[in-house]
C-alpha cells in the first residue's frame, strides 16, 4: 500500500533555549492537530548545544528531525559580545549552511513552508532562492509584535528619543507603553543595535503569515489591530497574523534537580511555595541577590529559588550554558549562614530546575519571574499569581502588561539606584503568598487560564487559526 506523501515544513529558531523551545512546541502541537505533516527543526548555534538543549532534541517525536548547524565563530570579537548580537550574528553567519541544508531538504521532498523568527529575517533571502514560502514564528507577545511592525512608521514620524515622549506610544490596540519601557535597542535611536532592529523589522512584511505565541483574551487589542484591513481606522499594516498560543513547554529542558524539587514541594502545604526564576539566563548584581535572599527570608514565606552566579550584565548568562546551566555551590553566592537559617522554609538549587514540573505542583502558590514571554504564560497555564521582575529584552513590556493591564502581577519598587530593597521584597512576598491582593491577582490568573484553555480547545480561537495556517500550507501545496 502507497504511503500518503507528508507535507513537509522547515522550522528555524534563532540562539537560545526559549527560542527553541516554543519552535519545537508548535511543531509539536501541529501535528497533533495534523498529522500529515512532517518537521525539520534546524538549529543554529554558536557552541556545544547545552544539556537542556540536548534534552529537547532527544525527546523530539519521529515526526520531528532535527539537524544542527556547524557553530559559528566570534573570533573577531575578543572582547566578546552582548547577546543580543550573538544572536543576530548567529544567524546572518549560518547562512551558508542553512543554504546548503535547504538545498539538501528540498532536493528530497517540497517545502511547504519555511518558519524563522524575527532574529532570522536575514534568512528569508535563502528561502526565497529555494521558492519556499516563508513565515515567521513570533514567540513573543503581540504588544511586542505590534511595536515591530510599526517600528518602520514610528522612525518617521517621532522626532525625538521614545523615552522622551510625554505620553504613551501610538501603537493602534495596543496597551499604554512608554517609551523607557520599550527593549534596551530602542532606547537609543542613534546606536547601532536600533539601526539592526529596524532593519529586521522592516522585513517582517514581506512574509506570508506570522504566528504569535499568544491568544485573543490575552492581547485582544493588538491582535485586533494587525488583523484589522488595510485602511481601516486603528489597523497595523501586517501579513496575516494568527495568535495561536499559548504554546508552552511539554516535555522537560532536563531532569537537574527534578526529583529534590518534586520531594520537597510534595512536603509542602498547598499553594505555600514561592518560586522564583529568572528564566534560561537572567542574572542579578551581587547587591541585588544578597537583597532578595534577605527579603526571602525576612518573608517568612515558603520559597524555592533557582539561584544564579551573580553578574553585573543582567542577560550576561543568556547563550552561554556553562554560566546559565553549569553546577556550583550556592552558599558562593549566598550571604553567610543563609542556607542554614532557611532549611526547612525554602529549597535553593543551582542555576536549572525543571520549571513545568515545580509551576504545576499544587504546593506552588506564585511565581516570582524576569517575565521572559516563555515563563509569563508558563505562569498562566497553570494559574500562577506572578511577582514581576523584569529584567531584559521586551520584559519590561511583558512586565506592564501583567501588572497593570491583565492584573495578575505585583510588582516590587526599586530605589533610585535601580536596586530593589529587601522590605520591599517582603512586601510583595508576602502580599502575594498570604494578602487579599494576592488572592485577587490569584482569581484574576485563573479567569485567565481558562480563557487559555478555551483558546486551545477543540473550537477555541488558537486552534482555530493553527487549522487555517496548516490548510494554507497544504493548499500552497497543492496549487504547485
Ligand atoms: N526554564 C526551565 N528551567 C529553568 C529556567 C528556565 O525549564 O531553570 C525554561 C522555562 O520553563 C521557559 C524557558 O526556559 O520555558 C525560559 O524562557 P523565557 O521566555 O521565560 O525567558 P528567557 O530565557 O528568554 O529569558
Amino acid at each position: 500500500m502507497a504511503m500518503k506523501q507528508k507535507f513537509h515544513i522547515a522550522i528555524l529558531p534563532s540562539p537560545g533555549i526559549s527560542h527553541l523551545i516554543p519552535f519545537v512546541e508548535f511543531a509539536k502541537r501541529l501535528l497533533l492537530q495534523n498529522n500529515n505533516f512532517h518537521v525539520t527543526c534546524i538549529i543554529p548555534n554558536n557552541g556545544p548545544p547545552s544539556k537542556a538543549t540536548k534534552a529537547i532534541v532527544e525527546s523530539l517525536p519521529t515526526s520531528i528531525d532535527s539537524i544542527f548547524l556547524p557553530p559559528v565563530s566570534f573570533n573577531d570579537f575578543p572582547n566578546g559580545i552582548v547577546p543580543i548580537l550573538q544572536i543576530i550574528l548567529t544567524m546572518s553567519r549560518s547562512l551558508p549552511s542553512l543554504r546548503h541544508v535547504l538545498e539538501s531538504l528540498v532536493s528530497k521532498a517540497h517545502l511547504s513552508a519555511f518558519l524563522t523568527d524575527l532574529f532570522g529575517t536575514d534568512t528569508l533571502d535563502v528561502a526565497k532562492e529555494f521558492n519556499i514560502p516563508a513565515f515567521i514564528f513570533f514567540p513573543s507577545p503581540a504588544t511586542v509584535l505590534s511595536l515591530f511592525l510599526m517600528a518602520p512608521k514610528l522612525d518617521v514620524t517621532v522626532p525625538c528619543e521614545f523615552r522622551d515622549l510625554p505620553g504613551p506610544m501610538e501603537i493602534p490596540g495596543a496597551i499604554p507603553i512608554r517609551g523607557k519601557d520599550l527593549p534596551e535597542p530602542f532606547q537609543n535611536r542613534k546606536s547601532e543595535i536600533y539601526k539592526c532592529f529596524l532593519n529586521l523589522a522592516k522585513r517582517l512584511t514581506e512574509v506570508e503569515g506570522i504566528m504569535v505565541n499568544t491568544f485573543t483574551d490575552m492581547e485582544f487589542g493588538a491582535i485586533k489591530a494587525m488583523q484589522h484591513q488595510k485602511g481601516e481606522p486603528n489597523c497595523i499594516i501586517s501579513p496575516p497574523v494568527y495568535p495561536i498560543g499559548p504554546i508552552i513547554q511539554t516535555g522537560s529542558s532536563s531532569d537537574d534537580h527534578g526529583s529534590e524539587c518534586s520531594t520537597w514541594l510534595d512536603n509542602q502545604p498547598c499553594g505555600s511555595v514561592l518560586y522564583v526564576s529568572f528564566g534560561s539566563g537572567g542574572t542579578l548584581s551581587t547587591e541585588q541577590l544578597k537583597e532578595l535572599a534577605l527579603g526571602l527570608e525576612m518573608s517568612g514565606q515558603k520559597f524555592l529559588w533557582v539561584v544564579r552566579r551573580s553578574n553585573e550584565l543582567p542577560s550576561a548568562a543568556y547563550l552561554n550554558s556553562q554560566l546559565s546551566q553549569g553546577d556550583f555551590d550556592p552558599s558562593e553566592v549566598l550571604p553567610n549562614g543563609f542556607l542554614g537559617r532557611t532549611k526547612g522554609q525554602g529549597l535553593v538549587v543551582a542555576s536549572w530546575a525543571p520549571q513545568i514540573e515545580i509551576l504545576r505542583h499544587g504546593s506552588t502558590g506564585g511565581f516570582l519571574t524576569h517575565c521572559g514571554w516563555n515563563s509569563t504564560l508558563e505562569g498562566v497555564m497553570f494559574g500562577k499569581p506572578l511577582i514581576a521582575w523584569p529584567l531584559f529584552a521586551e520584559q519590561e513590556m511583558n512586565a506592564v502588561m501583567l501588572v497593570e493591564v491583565l492584573k495578575v502581577a505585583l510588582r516590587p519598587k526599586a530605589s533610585e539606584s535601580g536596586l530593589i530593597g529587601r522590605e520591599e521584597i517582603v512586601k510583595v512576598v508576602k502580599g502575594l503568598i498570604e494578602g487579599e491582593e494576592g488572592k485577587r491577582l490569584g482569581q484574576r490568573m485563573n479567569d485567565l487560564k481558562d480563557a487559555a484553555n478555551r483558546a486551545l480547545s477543540k473550537d477555541g480561537s488558537s486552534t482555530r487559526a493553527l487549522s487555517e495556517l496548516a490548510s494554507k500550507w497544504q493548499n500552497l501545496e497543492a496549487s504547485k
